[in-house]
């Protein structure tokens, strides 16, 4: 089936679109990955292609850890995106003090908790237009 893609929930998320694809390739393969500044060595979250503290547009990748602490979260019963089943447990997760909004699995509403550990369990959507794989960050109780 082809969609078009005022319905697909990820337009940009595909290497034609972004030159911060190589995020979800790494995430595809369970790697947490963010972008450390080459200019200042700043390490921002989400990852940058431009750097608004020193201006450089130079970048690399760098690691964050597969764990983190719930710091907020909220579930949504209704309304949810094509191809999400509900409910669903969106996060605020704490991954070496930056900030990752995600989805949580595996786990029941009424059991997560503000503090809660958590590990990368990154999960796949529907493909790219040119039907590559797309992944979006998550986390799963550890
Ligand atoms: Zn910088």
């Amino acid at each position: 089936m082809t969609y078009f893609r005022a319905v697909d929930p990820f337009p940009l998320e595909s290497e034609r679109y972004t030159k911060l694809h190589e995020f979800y390739t790494r995430l595809g393969q369970g790697r947490l990955v963010t972008t450390r500044c080459a200019g200042c060595g700043r390490v921002a979250w989400p990852p940058r292609g431009f750097c608004p503290e020193c201006r450089s547009d130079r970048f690399e990748w760098a690691d964050l850890p597969g764990e983190g602490t719930v710091a907020a979260f909220t579930v949504q019963e209704t309304g949810l995106p094509a191809g999400f089943d509900g409910p669903r447990v969106f996060a605020v997760v704490d991954v070496a003090g930056h900030r990752v909004f995600s989805v949580l699995r595996e786990v029941a509403p009424e059991k997560v908790a503000i503090g809660q550990r958590v590990r990368l369990t990154p999960m796949r959507v529907d493909d790219d237009p040119e039907g590559k794989p797309r992944w979006l960050p998550a986390f799963s109780p550890v």
